[in-house]
């Protein structure tokens, strides 16, 4: 089946006369359960609950492995970390090794120089643009891969990284938010996890905050949502039912976002104030020769540079329809100055703009008299 069809099919039960096309949100803290637990899929929310398992079923089928969700991209994160780096409760000979882009999300970074690092774990950091063939210290135990990265958009090549690692025994792990499993599909690629913030264009709506994990092997899976139960970040049904129902626009949305972008990120290199622009669809960028190999969409996600802060600070504040919002794949356009958090290696004016589902002629239209209000002095 093709993905457009799965988006709209995966997860929901066959037709059943009189019943809904998606059953709604099954709110449960405990379920009825009468002598022994085994004689019954659910027995307490924690554990599991039949609206995430329909659409963790509908995730396993785009991402063509068994998925787990999580309450958050955040938890999804800290969850293979976990399962991955702390498996033998810190009694190790040699420290195990995570090597991670150093323009990788900022909240993953920060998490494990805060968290994991100090517990023992050796932690190296390589820009994504260098994280070539094999290109990564040796002893490995997970490689984090993050392409397109966010918020610079630079690209690495899955398969070459992922074929390198295996070889030298480590496992490849990709948050794979920018793309969607309908952008990019990691574990067609050899990846052992495929990682994402369902918050982003998944849910695509601004009005949730979820993740997944998809993995190969089921042991790995097993072991999430044991760990998913044991520390306790569940996500919420309505969430899931939210998400689940948004699934269905997914490739309508992605698609339309896409073309926005591409739109956008041509206009803006013709305009003279922008100081650069990237986007892994404009033939002339850096990203674009690895990402049309591996990439079947390029995203939602421009960003450019404009001369100075008080300039990108203008032309925000000047738009109308573009909202100014941090986060990004969702139906609205927003923007942001993304210096405003710090963390990241970028100017001062690099503005992260994230394509919606309007009409692009509004949306060019808005940007065009904002830089000329910005730039007007
Ligand atoms: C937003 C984001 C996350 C974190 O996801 P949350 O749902 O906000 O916890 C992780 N990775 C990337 C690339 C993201 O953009």
């Amino acid at each position: 089946m093709h993905d457009a069809t799965l988006v709209v099919r995966a997860g929901k039960p066959r037709h059943s006369q009189g019943e809904p096309f998606l059953p709604g949100p099954t709110f449960a803290g405990s379920f009825h359960l009468e002598g022994e637990p085994s004689s019954s899929p659910f027995y307490y929310g924690r554990n599991h609950n039949p609206t995430w398992a329909n659409y963790e079923r509908a995730l396993g089928l785009l991402e063509g492995g068994d998925a787990v969700v999580f309450s958050s991209g955040m938890a999804a994160i800290t969850s293979v970390f976990s399962v991955v780096l702390l498996r033998n409760g810190g009694k190790w000979q040699k420290p195990p090794m995570l090597v991670m882009p150093s323009d990788s999300y900022y909240g993953a970074r920060k998490l494990v120089e805060q968290h994991f690092a100090p517990l023992g774990i050796s932690v190296r950091f390589i820009p994504t643009r260098d994280m070539g063939k094999g290109n990564f210290p040796e002893g490995a135990t997970i490689i984090w891969v993050e392409t397109p990265s966010n918020p610079e958009l630079d690209v690495c090549d899955l398969s070459e990284i992922i074929s390198a690692a295996h070889n030298s025994g480590a496992l490849v792990a990709v948050d794979n938010t920018t793309a969607t499993p309908l952008g990019q599909k990691p574990l067609e690629f050899g990846a052992d996890f495929s990682v994402s913030s369902d918050t982003k264009a998944m849910a695509g709506h601004n009005d949730l905050i979820l993740g997944h994990v998809a993995a190969r092997e089921p042991k790995w899976t097993e072991m999430l949502r044991a760990f998913r139960s044991q520390q306790g970040a569940v996500p919420g049904p309505m969430e899931i039912w939210l998400a689940h129902r948004s699934l269905a626009t997914l490739e309508l949305r992605l698609s339309r976002q896409c073309n926005n972008a591409m739109e956008i990120a041509g206009y803006l290199v013709e305009r003279k104030e922008v100081k650069s622009v990237r986007y892994p669809g404009l033939p002339d960028d850096p990203a674009f020769e690895v990402a049309s190999k591996q990439m079947k969409y390029f995203g939602p996600v421009v960003s450019f540079v404009l001369e100075s802060k008080s300039q990108a600070d203008r032309f925000l504040e000047s738009c109308e329809l573009v909202e100014s919002a941090t986060s990004f794949g969702s139906v609205h356009t927003t923007a942001e100055r993304r210096a405003r958090w710090g963390g990241d290696n970028i100017s001062e004016g690099f503005i992260r703009l994230s394509a919606g589902c309007e009409d692009i002629r509004d949306i060019l239209e808005d940007i065009a008299q904002a830089l000329d209000k910005a730039s007007a002095k």
